[in-house]
């Protein structure tokens, strides 16, 4: 017998999203030191291999750890500020002065409950496009177990067509780059493995040519994402033709920077000729359907993503932010999947398979990490997630994709796995003191909200005695 660190017996169904995408009906996973050593059928495993520690997967599904692409771990404080609000109202009266609020303790408590609510969800690893405090996101991801890259978030340019930035958010070009290598020099670099680092710049209307250039530069020297939103409502799309006679995705390929590096959130509003830029350079994109939805963007309405995935582009999913409700993958698989097959009055677009590989295996490759994460298989880190499927929602289980992703929420996640670390064990986080952290939140927002506006930015309708 081979003993190892770890090993879960009895698992209903193990959805590898491997290779061949397997689906083994009874299996076991062995785990040692991180890694997944074996996976296969139950009865088989346990004759190899004896568990330090053996956890019984009965009445579970197992899936690889979600990899959410997109969320601001800054914003997670910004629930209830962001309401009914267009695209410009959006940014520049709700989410741009609520960051330019925000001190380092109030990031880290923002940080710490992101990855703690997407850790709750079954989500392993998480891509953050960047806030003026990474530092302080570190210090509060790193308590909590989950695998994040961070970036810090670069503007230089004040106006642009769609408003003016806070001061405390713009910096001249040369401070901006100076201080994003800081943090690809801090974090870029082997030795945290549950840590990475990217170069971000926020969107194409208030950064300039040579910020883009020198991130993209930064990008390369680290072997790094670049990341950027981009073509996320028709006002950034015109925006930019407005000042650039260009779309946003027309500029980044005048610039030569789109290559499978780069990290495009969004891309909901495209021309036909960004849809063969595109298809051409291939990028990663990221869908996040609650933002377009909570904000009505259009994204699904005018999106071409199912469209970019048949021409073989790397399509993942990005929660984005607390401001739009949900951060839950599970259900934004399912937006995904189904806002696409209503706006285009087509069942067959977006099967649960292509949802599931998007939050999967799509995740990893768009976070340059499908040697590491991505599906469950032999020689991978053991980023694991087991759904305890003893519950209404995932009766009858004949198709566990299809209840995945179409009937389940991330409220039926039991025990995660990061790295073979168990971080989350019978829907509790077993390193983060939750009560504790539930305590800090209304002192964080008492802080921040004193540069405020509340009474404008809140849309409490009805009245409270
Ligand atoms: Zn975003």
């Amino acid at each position: 017998m081979q003993t190892v660190d770890l090993l879960i017996v009895n698992i209903d169904w193990l959805i590898t999203v491997d290779a061949d995408r397997r689906i083994i009906r009874d299996a076991a996973i062995a785990m040692n030191e991180g890694s997944i050593v074996a996976i296969g059928k139950s009865a088989e495993l346990t004759k190899i291999f004896s568990g330090k520690r053996s956890i019984d997967g009965r009445r579970t599904v197992a899936a690889p750890g979600f990899i959410d692409c997109h969320l601001h771990s800054s914003f997670q404080l910004s629930r209830g500020l962001a309401d009914e609000a267009n695209a410009q109202s959006f940014l520049f009266d709700r989410m741009y002065p609520y960051e330019a609020a925000l001190d380092g303790d109030d990031v880290r408590i923002s940080a710490t409950l992101a990855a703690a609510e997407l850790l709750k969800h079954g989500v392993t690893c998480f891509v953050d496009p960047g806030n003026y405090h990474p530092e302080a996101s570190v210090e509060g991801i790193m308590t909590t177990g989950i695998r994040a890259i961070v970036s810090r978030s670069s503007f230089d340019l004040t106006k642009s067509v769609l408003g003016i930035l806070p001061e405390r958010m713009i910096e001249s070009t040369s401070v901006a780059l100076e201080r994003a290598e800081a943090v690809l020099a801090r974090y870029a670099k082997p030795g945290n493995p549950r840590l990475g680092a990217s170069a971000s710049f926020r969107g194409l209307n208030n950064a300039s040519d040579e910020l883009i250039l020198g991130l993209d530069k930064l990008a390369r020297q680290y072997g790094t994402l670049l990341q950027t939103h981009a073509c996320f409502s028709y006002s950034t799309h015109d925006s930019s033709v407005a000042r650039t006679g260009m779309a946003e995705i027309e500029r980044l390929e005048a610039l030569g920077v789109i290559d499978e590096r780069m990290l495009i959130v969004h891309s909901g509003w495209l021309e036909p000729e960004e849809v063969a830029i595109l298809a051409q350079r291939k990028p990663s994109l990221v869908c996040a359907p609650s933002s377009s939805l909570h904000n009505g963007y259009g994204n699904f309405l005018f999106g071409k993503l199912p469209e970019l995935l048949a021409l073989g582009v790397n399509v993942a999913i990005g929660s984005d932010h607390a401001s739009s409700g949900i951060v839950d993958m599970s259900q934004e698989i399912r937006l995904a999947c189904c806002c696409y097959k209503e706006t285009r009055i087509n069942p067959r677009v977006m099967p649960p398979e292509t949802g599931l590989e998007m939050a999967t295996r799509n995740g990893a490759k768009a976070a340059l990490l499908s040697d590491r994460i991505g599906s469950i298989e032999v020689g991978k880190d053991a980023d694991i997630v087991l759904f305890d499927t003893a519950r209404p929602e995932w009766q009858p289980l004949i198709n566990p994709v299809a209840n995945l992703v179409y009937s389940a929420t991330g409220d039926s996640v039991r025990d995660v796995f990061v790295a073979g670390e168990q971080v989350v064990a019978g829907g509790r986080l077993t390193k983060v003191d939750e009560a504790k952290l539930y305590d800090e939140i209304p002192i964080a927002v008492a802080r921040f909200g004193k540069h405020l506006k509340l009474d404008q930015m809140v849309q409490l309708r009805w009245p409270v005695s």
